[in-house]
Parts: structure tokens; sequence; C-alpha cells
């Protein structure tokens, strides 16, 4: 096993210790099936790339099991920044600069986004909040807590943390289409959220789908201001 599927695989058992991990998504996450292919769903102008495991005949489909759940903020890989967040969140760090904001809170992160089938898309390069006071920049990918989870399994920053924050477990993308930017969203398969689960039907997603195009969208759109105006670098797929 290579050292990133080791990774998941631990991530994953960690997580079966407090939760129910169907055994098709356990498989799905290290990459133990044969039998997955590309099902590709639109909502608002966003491609959804959807897992079908062809001999179960079911999609792996996804909901949020927060407030019982908050995983993802306590095993946080890393935290890029939007133009967009850094100007919310240093506002509401109380900070008056965003230099000072960047100078003191902030640290570099360069990493291969990877679809859902294992190829890498995008190559990207931001500036990310730092998940602890004195987070260093090998820690970059390495899960840790984040210091703005408080006791009560909310986050502090809440309604301006990070976009990245808000489309978890998604990553998103752009490719270009005959000169167009076309949007793409597929699944995180780190082995730290629980709420993965498989029907026959896809139905019973298409109320998130709805919810997360509009903010998978809108984020993709800053990442382009972002990108614009210097702040982050990232290679758009052909
Ligand atoms: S996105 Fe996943 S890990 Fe995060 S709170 Fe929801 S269920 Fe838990
Ligand atoms: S910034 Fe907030 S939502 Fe994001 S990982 Fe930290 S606690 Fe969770």
């Amino acid at each position: 096993m290579v050292l990133k599927e080791l990774e998941v695989k631990q991530s994953l058992d960690n997580l079966a210790n407090n939760w129910k991990i169907e055994q098709s998504i356990y498989d799905l996450h290290l990459g133990k099936r044969d039998d997955v292919s590309d099902s590709q769903i639109v909502v608002n102008g966003v491609v959804f790339h959807i897992p079908y495991l062809a001999k179960d005949e079911t999609y792996v489909l996804w909901k949020c099991l927060w407030p019982d759940c908050h995983n993802c903020c306590e095993r946080q890989g890393r935290l890029p920044l939007t133009k967009d967040d850094i100007s919310l969140i240093s506002n509401k760090m109380g900070y008056e600069s965003e230099s000072e904001f960047i100078k003191k809170e902030t640290t570099i992160s360069s990493w291969d986004e990877t679809s859902t089938m294992n190829n890498v898309i995008t190559t990207i390069s931001m500036i990310s909040l730092k998940r602890k006071e004195n987070e260093t920049e090998d820690q970059d990918g390495k899960p840790l807590p984040c210091r703005f989870l408080n006791d009560c399994g909310s986050c502090v920053l809440h309604p301006d943390k990070p976009g990245v924050c808000w489309l978890y477990p998604f990553s998103s993308w752009m490719e270009s289409n005959n000169g167009k930017p076309v949007v793409h969203a597929s699944y995180q398969l780190t082995g730290d959220c629980p709420g993965f689960y498989t029907e026959k039907i896809s139905q019973s997603m298409m109320d998130v789908l709805q919810e997360y195009s509009k903010r998978i969208f809108e984020y993709n759109m800053s990442i382009l201001r972002t990108t614009r105006e210097k702040y982050g670098f990232i290679d758009i797929v052909q």
C-alpha cells in the first residue's frame, strides 16, 4: 500500500470507531473497487462527478451529519483562502490591515487536486489560514484540529469561515471548454467524513446538490478573482 492509501485507511479505521461505514464506501476510498464509473449530474451549471458502483448498482451519495459530527474540523488538512475569505476573516479576527493578517495568520500551501477517479486535475498554490497558531509550512496537508472549532462543535468564524469549509467534502475545479470555464466537483475521499452512503437512485441527494452547486460556483468565481489579483496560482486543465 502506498503512503496515501495507508493514511486514508488509518483515517477510515479511526472513523469506524464512532460511525458505521459501509464496506463498499470503505473499499471505494482505498481504490479496491474495480467497478466504479463516473456518473455526471449537472446542477446549476456545475458538473458533479458522482461515483457509481456497477456491481451493486448503487450511487455513492453524501449528506452532512453535523452537529453530531465535526470530524472535518478536527482533522483539517489545509484552509486555502480566496481574496474574499482574506477580507472577511481578517475583519472578523479584528485586523485593520489584510497584510498584517496575512503575515500573522496564514501560511503558503501547494498541492495537486485529484478527482474521484484519482487523476490529477489541477495544481494549486494559495495563501492558507493557519489551523493552529504556530502552524508551519511542512504541516501543509497533514490533518490538525482546527483552532476555530469551539467546545460546542461549532466554528467561531461562521458564517465567515473559509470557502473551502463551505464546500467540504467536495473539491472543485474548472476546465476550459472551447475557451469557456466549466465548473466541476467531486468528493474528497480522505477517509475523514462519515457522511457517505449508497442508494440505488441519486434522488435523495438532489437538495444537497442544489445547495452546493451555488456555493461551488461562487467559490470558483472567487478563486478566479483571487488568481487574477495574484493571491494564488492555479493551473487549469485544458
Ligand atoms: S462534512 Fe462530513 S466530516 Fe464534516 S461535519 Fe459533515 S459529516 Fe462530519
Ligand atoms: S475554520 Fe471553522 S469550519 Fe473551517 S475547519 Fe476550522 S472550525 Fe471547521
